[in-house]
């Protein structure tokens, strides 16, 4: 069973909750995806069934098309958050990770098309790997992160917290306005440029500035 943990520590007294994410906040993947800017965040969830550890093997679904990596800055939450302010959201945030939004690209192809939501290509179970998490303390500023991840030894996505359209904070506070967060809750912050597919047997190296190095594989 998944427990949220510290990264070097022991496991984290939360209860393990959904996990809520923006989709197109990086201007670089809405280029390659040759999507368009959304005047709101484009949000979506992942239920607690989609969160796993992400140093164990991966396992990912192998008979349904092309399941893409994309690294997204992954944050913590140890207070539920209702219309919350900024304020509220700073005081909320257990810490930062980083965490995979497994997407069967060529599922989510086809819903996009035939105007659907994405729970079919985005929700399952284990699609959500994550870190362990880092406390808040330790982060001087959440916008200035610079984190990669290589797969095989080259390094598929060089993202920078810089570049989110929506700014994590903010993100977090207008996400509360639609739907309540809970504790022990993950908040997915969106995706860079260089989403492909996994492959079983591949080697993964996930980092978040200087604070994580993750190294793991896909099952084979
Ligand atoms: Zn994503």
């Amino acid at each position: 069973m998944y427990q949220h943990q510290e990264y070097q520590g022991g496991p984290i007294s939360l209860p393990v909750g959904k996990v809520a994410c923006i989709g197109r906040n990086y201007l670089d993947h809405i280029e390659e995806m040759k999507s368009v800017v959304s005047e709101s965040p484009l949000l979506f969830l992942k239920p607690k069934a989609a969160l796993c550890d992400m140093t164990t093997p991966l396992s990912i679904p192998t008979d349904q098309g092309e399941c893409h990596n994309e690294l997204e800055v992954a944050v913590l939450l140890k207070h539920p958050l209702c219309k919350a302010t900024e304020d509220d959201v700073l005081a909320a945030i257990w810490g930062i990770g980083v965490g995979l939004d497994l997407t069967l690209r060529d599922v989510q192809r086809n819903l996009k098309a035939q105007g659907q939501p994405w729970e079919r290509a985005k929700s399952f179970d284990l699609s959500c790997p994550v870190s362990g998490f880092v406390p808040i303390a330790s982060f001087d500023d959440l916008q200035d992160l610079h984190f990669t991840l290589e797969i095989n030894g080259e390094v598929r996505q060089s993202g920078h917290t810089a570049m989110m359209l929506h700014k994590i904070v903010p993100l977090i506070a207008h996400m509360s306005q639609t739907f309540t967060l809970d504790a022990g809750d993950v908040v997915l912050t969106g995706t860079p440029k260089g989403v492909g597919p996994l492959l079983a047997g591949d080697t993964i190296k996930a980092t978040l500035h200087d604070k994580i190095t993750i190294n793991t594989k896909v099952f084979r």
